[in-house]
């Protein structure tokens, strides 16, 4: 069928599986122009490996370490008259393009969050692998189920405290409007965002591998993070997903106890803001990625989601003499490059100029718009968006 995007607010209701698999293709070069990550992993879990950031880490795993991976996501196949969610393309193209290249790549598809998806991947681990030497913990998810309580948490993007107004974007029509946001009056809403996107289920999953004695010895674990400017603040850092943040942060010294008497580790790295699925969703952001990109563009600094993990690897995780650069809070930063002062004083600058007659001029909107359609296998360059896709396309590890 031709498949062309059709877009709801930030969300793309179509994906194109040509589109996918060149977009990982992309990833795959990227990464192999780097050359070989010495002391890389060799046998890797990535939970929430379908994409943005988690994504990118399998690749990066596989391509750039010869590494087995597992991935957990939570994505739909094709079903009548329906595309298959852009997760599920990229998945199957990550898992064809490494067996052609003799890599191990097995997925599973299901709630991470559950009991049982978390003993599906454990059986796979024991059977295949043996034991796994790095776990990357990637979810983005706007609900949670406890597998112990049984209870239904949902998360919220809000201010804490008082309400927030700012400037935002609709990247569809680049319409700058004024937004205000209410601050959060559930008083249920911060623990319930926690819950989703905080540390536990982390935690649960570490427990279990370990339990399970699946993790290798010296082992090491990394989930992602986010800072971001002050301008931001009220709706990221100190707003309710902030405090998941801070939650997912302290799960570092646990899990650092946990993982002591198999010499691992564990870390938080606070990744750079970039267009993704989750990005897009918050209010703001994506007027601020937009003006970051133009910047970070200009000066050669601007890097995707493979750029930033792939050096998140070869020069934090994986450096030659074994040491992990740390900020004083004990967190990798490969947001550097989007927190260096010039770049945010220039960001500052463009910030208070925007509007919607100069957008197109001094920000990337271009650039985050065509980054939000290649999200979905949409623009991709070389890609004939005119013919026929066979939109049935299988992950070939998962039995339809
Ligand atoms: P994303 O939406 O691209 O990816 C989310 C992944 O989680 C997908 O693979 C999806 O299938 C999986 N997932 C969601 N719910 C699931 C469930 N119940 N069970 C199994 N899999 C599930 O998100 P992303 O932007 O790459 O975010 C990943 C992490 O990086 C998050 O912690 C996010 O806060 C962090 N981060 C994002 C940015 C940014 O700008 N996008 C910046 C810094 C840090």
């Amino acid at each position: 069928m031709i498949i062309q995007p059709r877009t709801r607010g930030f969300i793309c209701l179509t994906a194109h599986p040509d589109g996918a698999l060149q977009s990982v293709k992309n990833q795959i070069e990227y990464v192999k122009s780097k050359g070989a990550i010495k002391n890389g992993p060799k046998k890797v879990l990535v939970i929430g490996a379908s994409t943005g950031f988690g994504l990118s880490s399998r690749i990066t795993a596989a391509f750039g370490s010869d590494a087995a991976t597992v991935g957990v996501f939570f994505e739909k196949p094709a079903s009548e008259g329906k595309m298959g969610t852009a997760g599920w393309y990229n998945s199957a193209a990550f898992e064809k393009e490494a067996h052609e290249a003799g890599l191990y790549a097995k997925s599973i598809n299901g709630d991470a969050f559950s009991d049982d998806i978390k003993k599906q991947t454990i059986e796979l681990i024991k059977k295949d692998l043996g034991q796994v030497d790095l776990v990357v913990y990637s979810l983005a998810s706007p609900r949670r189920t406890h597998p112990k309580t049984g209870v239904a948490h949902s998360s919220v993007l809000k201010p804490i405290g008082n309400s927030y107004t700012n400037k935002t974007v609709d990247f569809h029509t680049g319409v700058v409007s004024d937004v205000t946001i209410a601050p959060v009056e559930n008083e249920e809403d911060i623990p319930n965002t926690v819950a989703v996107m905080g540390g536990e289920d982390w935690k649960f999953w570490m427990e279990d591998l370990k339990e399970a004695g699946v993790l290798a010895d010296g082992v090491q674990t990394v989930a992602y993070s986010y800072i971001g400017p002050e301008l931001t603040f009220p709706i990221y850092r100190n707003g309710t997903i902030g405090q998941a943040k801070n939650d997912l942060e302290a799960t570092v010294t646990v899990l650092n106890d946990l993982l002591k008497d198999l010499n691992g580790k564990s870390y938080v790295s606070v990744n750079k803001a970039l267009v993704t699925q989750s990005s897009s969703a918050i209010p703001v952001v994506p007027l601020y990625i937009s003006l970051l990109y133009k910047v970070m563009k200009a000066k050669g600094t601007h890097e995707g989601t493979i750029e930033q993990i792939q050096r998140l690897f070869a020069d934090r995780l994986y450096t030659e003499n074994g040491e992990v650069p740390l900020d004083e809070a004990g967190r990798i930063r490969v947001d550097d490059w989007e927190m260096a002062e010039d770049v945010q004083a220039e960001v500052d600058k463009l910030w208070k100029e925007t509007t919607t007659e100069n957008l197109s001029e001094i920000s990337d909107i271009a650039g985050y718009r065509k980054e939000f359609f290649n999200l979905f296998g949409f623009e991709v360059d070389g890609i004939d968006y005119e013919k026929d896709a066979n939109e049935n396309v299988q992950v070939p590890s998962i039995e339809a």
